[in-house]
């Protein structure tokens, strides 16, 4: 059993903890938090709880949460730290986890040198073998990653473009916006095609990313050069084939986000969550070598299985196939769905 410390329990570390623990070559040793709310009292149920230092320790104990000790208590517990803190905080605990000899998953909020590999399972899986540190791509590269990866892997590639219709926030946040404007990122590629590049390789990427008033998920419209000529029939099947992409259709209802996301909650999932892309059948359209499709990315847990895959790479555990095969099966992703 890989013991693993998750150190930042929100959005992301919350999924992936309960993630690691239905892993039957993984458990959880503690999680590590800063605030002392809803989500702390219901976590130490659970959990073991750690905090960054003695400051946040009598605040937790104030609201009744026992706390275990300090991050670096529960890192000296641990073989690997999944690091889920917000943006830019992964890359100063880095020194903290190379003092202390433990190796780290970091998230997609981090810049990409802050590991030794950028890492999307179906993408790179072999890159984070044996590594100690690694990236996990952020929401929207993971599911570029998937479904272009699954291209590159069986038609070739020549150039993608990527239009991303951003969440402005998550579920849970009602301090971030926009909540009425459209907020394109102003520079050409936005951040996500290079981050594209750091797992799929040196295939030529264009994106431009606008944020929008909306919470449920984010939304790509996807434009392929492929390197040879083939039909939209032969892409579906493609794509069906790959248990992390679900393809759907609007025809039965499933037009927008909300619709997607309400099926994903009547899946019966913990959270309602949806691992997988959902791409709309009907917008997978080829034209000689030019393809185009719309997906939609459910931010919140896309990234979660691959956090497990991740882990399993480092510590060689499996190889790509076994390892994606049993956190599907741990997650409940079965394939199939329409
Ligand atoms: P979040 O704000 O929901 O959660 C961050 C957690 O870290 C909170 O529990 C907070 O208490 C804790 N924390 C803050 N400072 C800390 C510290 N110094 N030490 C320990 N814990 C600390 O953040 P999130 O949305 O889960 O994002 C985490 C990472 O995952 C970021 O890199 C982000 O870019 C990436 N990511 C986020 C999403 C998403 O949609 N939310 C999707 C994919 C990747």
């Amino acid at each position: 059993m890989i013991r693993v410390a998750v150190n930042g329990f929100g959005t992301i570390g919350r999924r992936v903890a309960d993630a690691i623990t239905l892993q039957d070559d993984m458990l959880v040793v503690g999680i590590a938090k800063t605030s002392p709310d809803y989500i702390a009292k219901l976590a130490s149920v659970k959990y073991r709880i750690f905090v960054p230092d003695q400051k946040f320790m009598k605040e937790f104990e104030d609201k009744g949460i026992k706390v275990e000790g300090s991050v670096e208590n529960m890192i000296e517990e641990a073989e690997v730290v999944v690091d889920a803190t917000p943006e830019g905080v992964g890359e100063k605990n880095l020194a903290i986890y190379k003092k202390k000899g433990v190796r780290a998953v970091f998230q997609g909020g981090e810049e990409a040198d802050v590991a030794e590999t950028s890492f999307n399972a179906y993408a790179n899986y072999d890159s984070a073998l044996g590594k100690n540190y690694v990236r996990v791509v952020s929401c929207n590269t993971t599911g570029l990653a998937r479904t272009v990866s699954t291209l590159r892997d069986s038609i070739g590639v020549s150039k993608i473009y990527a239009t991303l219709v951003r969440r402005a926030t998550d579920q849970n946040d009602s301090k971030k916006g926009p909540i009425n404007a459209v907020e394109p990122s102003l520079s050409f590629p936005s951040h996500h095609g290079p981050d594209l590049q750091t797992v799929i390789g040196n295939i030529p990427v264009d994106t431009v990313a606008v944020k929008v008033p909306t919470t449920l998920m984010h939304v790509h419209v996807v434009n392929v050069d492929l390197q040879k000529e083939t039909n939209s029939s032969k892409v579906i099947d493609l794509f069906s084939e790959k248990r992390r992409i679900f393809v759907t259709t609007g025809k039965d209802g499933k037009s927008s986000t909300a619709q997607i996301m309400d099926y994903a909650r009547e899946l019966g999932r913990p959270r309602g969550d949806l691992f997988e892309i959902a791409v709309w059948k009907e917008s997978i359209k080829v034209s000689g070598t030019r393809l185009n499709f719309v997906q939609a990315v459910h931010q919140e847990s896309d990234v979660v299985p691959e956090n497990v895959d991740a882990i399993r790479a480092m510590f060689e555990l499996s190889d790509r196939e076994g390892s994606i095969e049993r956190t599907d099966r741990s997650l409940g992703i079965k394939g199939g769905m329409q």
